[in-house]
Formats: C-alpha cells, sequence, structure tokens
C-alpha cells in the first residue's frame, strides 16, 4: 500500500468537497435572498435550498471523514480498522480511501444508523 497515493487522492478529494460545499452553501444563501412573488416559485425555491442544505451537510461529513483519513496518515494509524485495529481491506480503501472502518464494522454501523433513522419514524 503506498500511503502517498493514498494521501494525494484524499487532499484532492478534500479541495474538491470544500469548494463544493461553499458552492452550495452560496446556492441556499441566493434562493434565500431572492424575491419571489409566485407562491409556486416559492415553494420551489425553498426546495433548492432545502436540497442544497442537505448535499452540503452530506458532503461536510464526507469530508470530516477525508480531514480524519488525513489525520491518521500523519499520526500512522492509517489504513486500520478504527474500531476494531484490524487492517482495512485494500480493495475498500482503493474504493472509499477516506474509509475508518474495516467492512465488517461498517455494516455493523450502517445497520445502527438504519435502526436509528428506523426508530425516529
Ligand atoms: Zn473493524
Amino acid at each position: 500500500m503506498d500511503i502517498d497515493d493514498f494521501k494525494r487522492s484524499l487532499i484532492l478529494r478534500e479541495q474538491d468537497l470544500t469548494e463544493q460545499i461553499s458552492r452550495l452553501n452560496g446556492e441556499a444563501r441566493e434562493s434565500n435572498s431572492a424575491e419571489v412573488e409566485d407562491p409556486a416559485d416559492e415553494a420551489a425555491s425553498d426546495e433548492g435550498k432545502a436540497t442544497a442544505l442537505e448535499e452540503s451537510t452530506r458532503l461536510s461529513a464526507t469530508l470530516k471523514q477525508v480531514q480524519d483519513a488525513l489525520t491518521r496518515i500523519e499520526d500512522g494509524s492509517y489504513g486500520r480498522c478504527i474500531d476494531c485495529g484490524r487492517e482495512i481491506e485494500a480493495a475498500r480503501l482503493s474504493a472509499v480511501p477516506w474509509t475508518p472502518y474495516c467492512l465488517a464494522d461498517q455494516e455493523q454501523h450502517d445497520r445502527r444508523d438504519a435502526q436509528a433513522m428506523g426508530s425516529t419514524l
């Protein structure tokens, strides 16, 4: 495993996400301040704003993971699952270089998230 390759792709990803988030936040602000007189337009504008904010929140969560991964590269713990400490599968790291979990633990977290979401319904 070549850490430098992962580091380069994580840094690119970080820049990309940061740009996308600031663009989405700008969109959310714009549609907020736009003067809308037609109620239908207003509804569409609100919807666009909500979507932009939702997308921005989702990208921010990924950005956090990317930054955490860069921190783990610096402290030498990159490539190991933060839950069980085992090495994360190489194929998995290639696909999602910022993942903090091995596949088994990721599945557990996904299940827990799904349950948490279900319980709020
Ligand atoms: Zn694990």
